[in-house]
């Protein structure tokens, strides 16, 4: 395995690799990973992530904490040539909990039980919270989740079926982020929130995500679509491109598009006007009364890792592309009828992105593209009730065979 080292990405401070440090000791700034690329190899005999383990913050392999995540495949879109382009979908819901936070939280766990945390906390009843407590339980450790007033019990069960504590907090999401924030200042409490300045090892692991499409792609595409929603991923698969671009594996960085709720466009709204620092992003007068969007797991108004997201962005020459719910309900339908795959509605805002792009002229009918689908569908159904509508043919015993073959759809089967 490779070597690394921590320095302060504000004060340029060296940062010891233990024990564990959520932010610079002597600045309070953010982390960041520097890897010995002279060295680093991208095939080591461990399955999943962790072949990139020479790219990951890991002091031993016996380190990892492992439930199979990664090497998850990468197809080639049936509805490419309609759209206009050479599309492939990164599918993310093979991953263990369904989606692609497990490349993070699976890092994320490991270094804190490698740093003798017996339990770990993180506040989200999304893909992070179910993926944080599969993690935990699998290396052993205790976990709790933090849910504000209501949270929808489709979102805890299943976090409490991994062994989680829930802990309802009764106020609204702020209350509940500054009640973790003490947790973590005064009682040590190891959190495993998906943004950089909560955790820095998460958002290592999301890296994973572009070694994979680049060595999947057989090079690199010319687009990247991501969904953002606080903008981790888009930034720690930035992150990982320029990894690859420094090893020579790849000779150019793809453009990378980021995709947001319509709504809640911060990085949109910043692209528009020039914003591009954590108190622009912040300052965007946002409604307090915004609608409720069926993309709960996007619906951001301040992306915690918005400004390397947009950053990442603009570096790479990409673009930011927003998707109504509408727009959304009915690509998810297009995916799963048309590919095959049942992905969760803050996924299908890529196929969103792609069409209006290709449109537009902005993506050409040479390039290539890989979109990612973040996350399957299979946990997020209920958001859809009262906004589907979903034939259903109603047939009786009586009605006889050929009623029963005309509603499924059968008469030209039985003519020929
Ligand atoms: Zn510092």
């Amino acid at each position: 395995m490779g070597s690394y080292t921590i320095v302060c990405a504000d004060c340029g401070a060296t940062v010891p690799n233990a024990p564990y440090h959520r932010v610079c000791p002597v600045c309070g700034g953010g982390l960041a990973f520097r890897y010995d690329l002279t060295s680093a190899r991208l095939d080591r005999d461990l399955p999943g992530i962790w072949r990139f383990i020479d790219l990951l913050p890991l002091d031993d392999p016996a380190e990892i904490v492992t439930l199979g995540e990664g090497n998850t495949p990468l197809l080639p879109a049936r509805l490419g040539p309609e759209l206009g382009c050479r599309l492939a979908w990164k599918y993310e819901g093979t991953n263990p909990t369904g989606a692609q936070k497990d490349r993070g939280l699976a890092v994320a766990i490991a270094k804190g039980h490698a740093f003798g945390y017996g339990g770990a906390i993180i506040a989200s009843t999304g893909s992070a919270g179910l993926s944080s407590a599969a993690y935990a339980a699998r290396a052993g450790m205790r976990h709790a989740t933090l849910v504000s007033r209501g949270a929808p019990l489709e979102r805890v069960i299943p976090m409490a079926m991994l062994g989680s504590r829930i802990v309802e907090v009764d106020g609204t999401i702020e209350d509940t982020l500054e009640l973790l924030a003490a947790l973590r200042d005064r009682y040590g409490a190891y959190e495993t929130s998906t943004y950089r300045r909560a955790n820095p090892y998460q958002s290592e692991g999301a890296k994973t995500l572009a070694y994979e499409i680049v060595l999947q792609h057989g090079g690199a595409p010319d687009w990247i679509v991501i969904p953002v929603g606080g903008g981790g991923t888009l930034g720690s698969v930035s992150r990982g491109l320029h990894d690859l671009l420094e090893m020579g594996v790849i000779d150019r960085l793809p453009r990378l598009i980021g995709v947001q709720p319509a709504d809640y466009d911060a990085l949109a709204i910043a692209e528009e006007n020039g914003l591009s620092t954590e108190a622009d992003l912040l300052s965007i007068p946002f409604p307090n009364d915004l609608p409720p969007t069926l993309l709960v797991k996007l619906a951001h108004t301040f992306p915690h890792d918005g400004v390397e997201a947009l950053h990442a962005i603009r570096d790479s020459g990409g673009v930011v592309a927003t998707a109504t719910d509408e727009e959304v309900l009915a690509a998810q339908a297009e995916i799963g009828a048309g590919e095959g795959l049942y992905v969760e509605p803050s996924s299908a805002v890529s196929l969103v992105a792609v069409r209006k792009l290709t449109e537009a002229g902005r993506i050409g009918p040479e390039e290539s593209v890989v979109a990612v689908l973040t996350g399957s569908g299979h946990r997020e159904t209920h958001v859809l009730a009262g906004r589907r509508q979903i034939e259903i043919e109603r047939v009786s015993p009586a009605d006889g065979l050929e009623r029963l073959a005309e509603a499924c759809g059968l008469e030209t089967e039985v003519a020929r």
